[in-house]
C-alpha cells in the first residue's frame, strides 16, 4: 500500500508502469486528454488498460493502491482518494451483471480503435501514452479540437441518449460548432429512459462550466432536443418591444443574459447554479402574458407568471427542494430591483424584499445579468447600474444582502412576559415580524415596547 501521499499525475505514471511490467499497456483517455491539449488541468483521469487479464489487473493494482470497486459492474475501478479511473474496455455496452461485470464483460484483446468507438465525441476519445507522450487519435479528435468542432465518434452514438446533453454542454464549454452529421444524429435519438439526475448533472454542467451557454442552448433546438423543455421551448418567437429588447424575442435575450451571466460566475457552485437557474428562467412567464397594448408588446406580470414554468421546468430533473425554494423567488421578483429603484422605495420596502427572495445579493445578480443581456451589445454600460448599486448599498446598509432579517422578537420574549405557549404565539410572532419589517421597531428593547403597546402580554388578546 501507498503510504505517502501521491499526485493523482504520478499514480497515474504509477499505473502505466505497473501494467507496462506485466506486458499491457495503458492509456490516459477522455476528458483529461481533451484538457491537457487545451493546456487545462482536469479534475479527474480515466485510464484505460490493454492486454491484461481482468483479474490480474485488479490484483497488480491491488497490491499498490486502496481500490473502490463500486464501479466494477461498468468495468470501472477507482483509486481511493486519487480521483482516478482505471478501466478495460468492453466490448457491449450494457451492464447488470453486478460486480461480475469486470470479469465477464471487460475485453483486453480490444484494440484502441474498436474501444474509442464506444465514446461520445472525437475529442473526447483521443488515447495518450503517458510513458511516451505517444498519442493514438483513432478519430482524428485532435483535428476536430484545433478546428473547434463537436464530431460524434461512430454510429453506435445513438445508444445513449445522454451523449446529446452532453454535446450542449460541451459546445458551451469548448465554445465548440456542431458537425452537421452529428446535428442529424442527435435529431434522430429520442430522450426515453434517461435518469433526472445524468439530465441534471449535464445541464448543472451548462451552466457551472459553460462559456457560451447561448451556443449550447442552440445546440439544443438544433437538434430538437428542445422539444423536451417546452418551457424554453416556447421562448422561441415570443416577441419583445423593440425599444426595451432591439436584440429580438425571448429566446434570443434569455441567451445573452446567461452568456452575460457566465462571464460573472463567483465559482462557488451552489451559488452560481442557483443564479444560473434563476437567469435561465427568468422570463418563462412571458410567454403566457406577452400581449399588444398602449402601442407597445407588454409582459404585465411575467415575473409572477414565471414561477409555474420555472417549478415545472426544474422539477422534471431535481427533486432538490431547497434549490427550488432558492430559485422561485429569484425568478419571482427579478424585477424588484429596477422597480423599486424607479418608485424610490424606502428602507422598509428593502426589507420586504429580502424577506421575500432571502438573497438580494443574488436578486442583483440576476437583475445583472437580465439587464446587460438587453440590447445588442454586451459591452455597452447599463441603465440600470444605478438601480442595482443603490439596491446592493441599501441591502447593506441594513444587513439584509445575504439574508432575511432576522425577527427581533420570539417565543422566549413572549414567555418572559409571562404568556404560555399557545397557537397565538405563531400569529402574535407573524404580526411582530410585519411590524418589524415595516420598521416599527429595530431592537429588542423597541420590539417589547411596540408588543406592549399592542396589549399583547400577558396573554391578554392582541389589539389592532
Ligand atoms: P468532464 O470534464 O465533464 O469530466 P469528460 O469528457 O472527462 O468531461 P466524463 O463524464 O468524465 O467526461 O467521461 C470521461 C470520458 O468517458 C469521456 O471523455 C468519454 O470519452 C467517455 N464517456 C463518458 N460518458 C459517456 C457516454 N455517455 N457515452 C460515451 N462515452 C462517454
Ligand atoms: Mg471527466
Amino acid at each position: 500500500m501507498i503510504e505517502v501521499k501521491m499526485t493523482p499525475e504520478d499514480a497515474a505514471l504509477e499505473v502505466c508502469r505497473i501494467v507496462g511490467a506485466a506486458g499491457g499497456h495503458a492509456y490516459l483517455v477522455g476528458g483529461a486528454v481533451r484538457d491537457r491539449l487545451l493546456g487545462r488541468n482536469s479534475k479527474d483521469l480515466d485510464l484505460e488498460v490493454y492486454g491484461i487479464a481482468p483479474q490480474r489487473l485488479l490484483s497488480l493494482l491491488g497490491e499498490r493502491f486502496p481500490l473502490d470497486l463500486v464501479g466494477a459492474s461498468f468495468g470501472v475501478v477507482k483509486l481511493k482518494g486519487l480521483d482516478i479511473d482505471v478501466s478495460i474496455p468492453r466490448r457491449e455496452s450494457q451492464s447488470g451483471l453486478g460486480h461480475k461485470a469486470f470479469e465477464v464483460q471487460s475485453d483486453p484483446s480490444l484494440t484502441v480503435a474498436e474501444a474509442a468507438s464506444r465514446r461520445d465525441f472525437t475529442i473526447n476519445a483521443i488515447y495518450l501514452d503517458l510513458l511516451t507522450g505517444a498519442v493514438e487519435d483513432p478519430y482524428e479528435g485532435e483535428g476536430d479540437l484545433r478546428a473547434g468542432i463537436l464530431r460524434h465518434v461512430s454510429e453506435k452514438f445513438a445508444e445513449d441518449p445522454l451523449r446529446v446533453l452532453r454535446g450542449m454542454q460541451f459546445v458551451a464549454r469548448f465554445r465548440l460548432t456542431p458537425a452537421p452529421e452529428t446535428i442529424a444524429i442527435c435529431r434522430s435519438i429520442g430522450a426515453e429512459n434517461l435518469p433526472p439526475e445524468r439530465i441534471f448533472e449535464e445541464w448543472s454542467k451548462l451552466l457551472l462550466k459553460g462559456i457560451a451557454i447561448s451556443a449550447g442552448l442552440n445546440f439544443l433546438r438544433e437538434t430538437g432536443w428542445v422539444r423536451y423543455y417546452p418551457e424554453l421551448e416556447a421562448l422561441i418567437g415570443c416577441e419583445q418591444d423593440p425599444g426595451w429588447h432591439p436584440e429580438g424575442d425571448v429566446w434570443t435575450h434569455t441567451l445573452q443574459c446567461l452568456d452575460a451571466f457566465a462571464r460573472e460566475r463567483t465559482g462557488d457552485a451552489r451559488e452560481d447554479l442557483t443564479v444560473g437557474l434563476a437567469v435561465l428562467c427568468h422570463d418563462l412567464g412571458k410567454p403566457a402574458t406577452t400581449r399588444f397594448e398602449d402601442g407597445r408588446i407588454r409582459s404585465r406580470g411575467h415575473d409572477e407568471a414565471g414561477v409555474a414554468p420555472t417549478l415545472s421546468f426544474m422539477r422534471r430533473m431535481t427533486a432538490e427542494q431547497r434549490l427550488l425554494s432558492e430559485v422561485l423567488p429569484l425568478v419571482q421578483a427579478h424585477m424588484a430591483p429596477v422597480s423599486l429603484w424607479h418608485s424610490k422605495a424606502g428602507d422598509n420596502a428593502v426589507r420586504r424584499l429580502a424577506a421575500k427572495v432571502v438573497r438580494i445579493d443574488r436578486l442583483i445578480r440576476v437583475a445583472r445579468a437580465d439587464a446587460i443581456g438587453s440590447g445588442t451589445d454586451p459591452n455597452e454600460p447599463i441603465l440600470q447600474d444605478e438601480a442595482l448599486q443603490w439596491l446592493a448599498a441599501t441591502a447593506e446598509r441594513l444587513q439584509v444582502a445575504a439574508a432575511a432579517p432576522r425577527p427581533i422578537l420570539m417565543g422566549r420574549h413572549l414567555i418572559a412576559r409571562g404568556m404560555e405557549p399557545s397557537p397565538r404565539f405563531g400569529e402574535i410572532l407573524k404580526r411582530a415580524y410585519e411590524a418589524q419589517l415595516d420598521g416599527a421597531f429595530t431592537d429588542e428593547a423597541g420590539a417589547i415596547a411596540w408588543l406592549e403597546s399592542k396589549g399583547m402580554r400577558e396573554g391578554k388578546p392582541p389589539q389592532s
